[in-house]
């Protein structure tokens, strides 16, 4: 029903849909390894609790206004829209991270673009408030 996709060289993985999912529906329920580590492919689960080695949530794209949002304490993967096969399944990576692995600059596209991600309670790192400080020079020049 899901499948691990290699999207393109800058955003790396990725997940794709391979059957449609209607609103609401579950798109996966995840099993894994929870503990207190963090690395690039683990999810947060609860207070200092990351999940790891799992099959497909590891690998979710972010998007700012994501088709569908994770349920840690049932272990699900929701629909928060309809999907259709062969569309990349997104989540907003802020809804269950405290921090980020790494912070990034997003382009996904969304109206409400925050434009750069960290988790829920940190701040845009050094490279954030400059890329942050950029894009107000450049709403502001119009250019
Ligand atoms: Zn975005």
């Amino acid at each position: 029903m899901l499948e691990v996709i290699r999207l393109d060289e800058s955003r790396g993985l990725g997940v794709r849909a391979l059957r449609p999912f209607t609103t609401g529906s579950v798109v996966h329920r995840f099993a894994g390894v929870v503990s207190d580590h963090i690395c690039q492919h683990s999810l947060q689960v609860g207070d200092g609790q990351h999940i790891s080695g799992t099959r497909y949530i590891g690998y979710l794209s972010h998007g700012c206004d994501p088709n569908s949002a994770l349920d840690m304490a049932n272990f699900e993967l929701v629909a928060r829209r309809d999907i259709a096969p062969g569309d990349i399944v997104t989540v907003d990576y802020a809804e269950t991270e405290d921090r980020l692995h790494r912070q990034f600059a997003c382009a996904c596209g969304a109206g409400n673009c925050r434009g750069w991600i960290t988790g829920r309670v940190e701040q845009p790192n050094e490279e954030g408030q400059a890329w942050l400080t950029e894009r107000e020079h450049q709403a502001r020049d119009g250019c």
